[in-house]
């Protein structure tokens, strides 16, 4: 249990070792001080209210040490902290604040009450400021504990009042700031209502537990687990590829309990993705990261939200490798992730719940395919096939294959499938460890890509993974690397365009070897597959559906999406309204 520490005034040395600015800029930011300070002050239980967007009315209770009766006034004072003393404490901080400002600030632009008791006292104490100035003190009935509330924040500050959003985006972003801290605190019970509705309860309990709290019904279906321990060590929660979004706000990352932005591990993240979800798109859920407290500066930003490393590189790689393994063993896109929207408008009512699209093996269908086609080379062995054997029926204008399996019909995307076959194809050859194993095929004309200086000798340091993925690669000249060989899976590419991009997504940071295996195999796959509008005609759409059911896995794209929708007999039975057989 955490007792309350006797709050002192810093010396000035101190205050100005203190990166100064100003951390009051919104309702959110009000929260956020708040609620940190409930958490230094050990509390298991945090209450937030949010009214009129946070401006009208932010109360934080909380059930921790509290604040000694004769502390009061000095709590509200500028650089008034009970957190550190001397100026080598901030290296070693451990507590969210120790600046010693926040209600120092929020006071001095707002109403404030304060309302603690500590453990030992007999009763409680409460103190009014108004716009920095005490306008009462004195006794109060309180259980153990502090209660803060901040009435009219800004009203005096008309210039800061102009630079806030909306009441509604106001209460919302305070509102994602509780959930942050919820889940960056997962052991304390949060409950927070906006407007009086309550809009986030966790439990006290693990990360996974206030990440679902938090995330709610999709956090089941969406989210992987990150369990990577070691000195650098990655948790949380991450979305697999199905679950993709426009924008990275989603994504919450914590360093040592702390919730921070780091362009780095964001981008650490984003790489992980890189060939599972679309290009633009990007994951959400919680990354947690938790190094030795020397390994880290948490005094960059005034509001403590930057971090910096002393070996970024080993954080971004800890980081990358915790999301890839977790996506790597992401199940297959289940059929609820996926709503096959252009059907329930029609007259054809097909629920989602009733399209099997991936995964999902109908047992009187399911049987091993026979015809694997000879150029579709080893098959990881024991993986078997989730998808029934299919017949071409043709292709639609649009470009979707149709077939049947059984008395199931089945429509397949040809670009997604032709690119999983590739890619498992590509994984194959190269877990054969012969070097001739990985088949490559020489460029009638060898193509030069300028690149500049960096990536060119990248590419050259990178010669002997290339070669054994099947690429002869080389620097050409100062700022250009020449390709003469790429794996005879990319025989359908246009060679150019594939080694620009292969440059392109050079890594910055070491990833395993697998991991760039499997991204290279899905980059060539992409290059290499059928395109989502080619013709084919029926001999290739048979070849391409045989290919499929022998794929492992092939009811989805390397990235993630599926690559089949099969409508079975009980499924258009319903939807033309036919009884059940
Ligand atoms: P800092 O958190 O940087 O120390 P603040 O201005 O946020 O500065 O708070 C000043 C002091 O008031 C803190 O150091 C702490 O001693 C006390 N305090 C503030 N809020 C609480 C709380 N909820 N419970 C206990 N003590 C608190
Ligand atoms: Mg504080």
């Amino acid at each position: 249990m955490i007792a309350a520490a006797p709050i002192r005034k810093l010396a000035q040395v101190v205050a100005d070792a203190i990166a100064a600015g100003e951390v009051i800029e919104r309702p959110a930011s009000v929260l956020k001080e708040l609620v940190e300070n409930a958490l230094d002050a050990g509390a298991s239980r945090i209450d937030i209210a949010i009214e009129g967007g946070g401006l009208v009315r932010i109360l934080v209770a909380d059930d921790g040490a509290g604040i000694a009766e004769d502390d009061l006034e000095l709590a509200v004072e500028r650089h008034a902290t009970s957190k550190i003393a001397v100026a080598d404490d901030i290296t070693r901080v451990q507590t969210l604040g120790f600046r010693g400002e926040a209600l120092a600030s929020i006071a001095a632009v707002s109403e404030l009450r304060l309302t603690t008791r500590t453990r030992g006292s007999a009763g409680g104490a409460t103190l009014h400021v108004r716009s920095g100035h005490v306008v009462s003190r004195g006794a109060a009935a309180s259980g153990p504990g502090t209660r803060v509330e901040v009435c009219e924040l800004f009203a005096t500050s008309p210039a800061r009042l102009r630079f806030l959003r909306s009441v509604a985006t106001e209460g919302s972003a305070a509102v994602r700031v509780a959930a942050d801290l919820a889940i960056t605190h997962p052991e304390v019970v949060f409950t927070c209502t906006n407007d009086g509705r309550m809009v986030l309860r966790t439990a006290g309990g693990t990360l996974r537990d206030a990440i679902r709290a938090v995330i709610g019904a999709r956090a089941e279906r969406d989210l992987l687990d990150l369990d990577a321990p070691g000195s650098i060590a990655v948790g949380g929660a991450i979305s697999s590829p199905h679950a993709h979004r426009a924008s990275r706000s989603g994504l919450v990352l914590i360093v040592n309990r702390r919730l921070v932005h780091n362009r780095a591990l964001l981008a650490a993240v984003d790489e992980s993705y890189r060939g599972l979800i679309p290009g633009g798109r990007h994951g959400y859920g919680v990354v947690s990261v938790e190094v030795s407290g020397a390994a880290l500066d948490v005094n960059v930003h005034p509001a403590k939200r930057e971090v910096r490393f002393s070996d970024e590189r080993a954080v971004f790689s800890a980081v990358q490798r915790a999301c890839w393994v977790a996506l790597r063993a992401a199940p297959a896109l289940g059929a609820s992730g996926y709503a096959p929207s252009g059907f329930a408008n029609g007259g054809l009512e097909v629920r989602e719940s009733d399209v099997a699209v991936v995964g999902q093996v109908m047992p009187q269908l399911t049987h091993n395919a026979g015809g694997l086609s000879a150029d579709v080379g080893a098959r990881t062995p024991g993986a078997a096939s989730t998808l029934p054997a299919m017949d071409a029926l043709g292709q639609a204008a649009s470009g979707f294959l149709v077939a049947t399996a059984g008395d199931a019909v089945v429509l397949v995307d040809p670009h997604a499938a032709h690119e999983k076959v590739l890619y498992m194809e590509l994984l194959a050859r190269w877990h054969q460890h012969a070097p001739e194993a990985s088949g490559s095929q020489l460029l009638l004309m060898p193509v030069v890509v300028e690149c500049g200086p960096d990536r060119a000798s990248r590419v050259a340091d990178e010669h002997d993974f290339f070669s054994r993925c099947g690429f002869t690669i080389e620097q050409f000249g100062p700022g250009a690397v020449r390709c003469t060989a790429v794996p005879l899976t990319a025989a359908g590419a246009d060679p150019e365009l594939l080694v620009a991009d292969l440059i392109e997504r050079l890594d910055d940071h070491d990833a395993g070897t697998e991991d760039r295996r499997h991204r290279l195999a899905a980059l060539v796959a992409c290059h290499a597959a059928v395109r989502f509008g080619d013709r084919l005609d029926v001999v290739a759409q048979q070849r391409l559906l045989d290919q499929l059911v022998a794929t492992p896995g092939g009811t989805t794209c390397p990235h993630g999406r599926p690559s089949v929708l099969i409508l079975d007999d009980a499924t258009l039975r319903r939807a033309f309204r036919r009884p059940a057989r």
